[in-house]
């Protein structure tokens, strides 16, 4: 289901954010332009914010750590609100893990100041008129944490290349926001955070 009308086609800087407003059926696809950049994702139902995406309900809705091709993601009120129907990725897409924050990046050694990914959700709702008092755990599409069977993880680097996309369809009137992660403090993005494109359109 490629996008045959493009809306808008944003390029998003590295450690920056993004926020956009979609209608029921519109297609979003993201694109980690160089490689091993993750994309932090959020969504929220115009109708009412306090449904968003949820990770800790998507899991149990669809039995697995995260959506592959076909899922969809789920809200706090368990109804899909973005379906996941083209991945051109290796396919890792982690649910585990809070967004980056300020707090995260103390606990690493770095600066106040560092860019993180709960700023670039909070500034990306301002952007859209909107606020929301708390930090949703955010589905973290080219995300390589890989799960050991004790229990334990190892934090990779990304395995996605030049140029992969996932393709997400909304399944609801839905705000959503994406956050090129900023971390540069592991492997999480590979030690170097680049830039990512957004497609978005029917
Ligand atoms: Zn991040």
């Amino acid at each position: 289901m490629p996008i045959t009308t493009l809306s808008q086609s944003i390029h998003v800087p590295a450690r920056t954010g993004k926020g956009f407003r979609l209608r029921k059926g519109d297609l979003i696809r993201i694109t980690d332009l160089e490689g091993q950049q993750p994309v932090d994702f959020w969504a929220l139902n115009t109708a009412d914010i306090y449904e968003h995406l949820s990770c800790e309900h998507t899991k149990p809705s669809i039995e697995k750590l995260f959506p592959h091709e076909g899922d969809a993601a789920y809200t706090t009120h368990r109804r899909p609100i973005v379906m996941l129907v083209e991945d051109h990725s290796p396919g890792q897409h982690d649910m585990q893990f809070a967004a980056c924050d300020k707090w995260r990046y103390l606990e690493l050694g770095a600066r106040e100041d560092h860019a993180s990914c709960q700023d670039n959700f909070h500034k990306a709702l301002r952007e859209l008129g909107i606020a929301l008092p708390y930090t949703p755990q955010p589905w973290n599409l080219f995300t390589n944490f890989f799960i050991n069977p004790d229990g334990t993880f190892s934090v990779k680097a990304p395995a996605t290349r030049p140029g992969d996309y996932v393709i997400l369809r909304a399944e609801m009137d839905a705000y959503v926001a994406v956050s090129a992660c900023p971390q540069d403090m592991n492997d999480t993005c590979g030690g170097k955070p680049t830039d990512v494109r957004v497609d978005v359109g029917r």
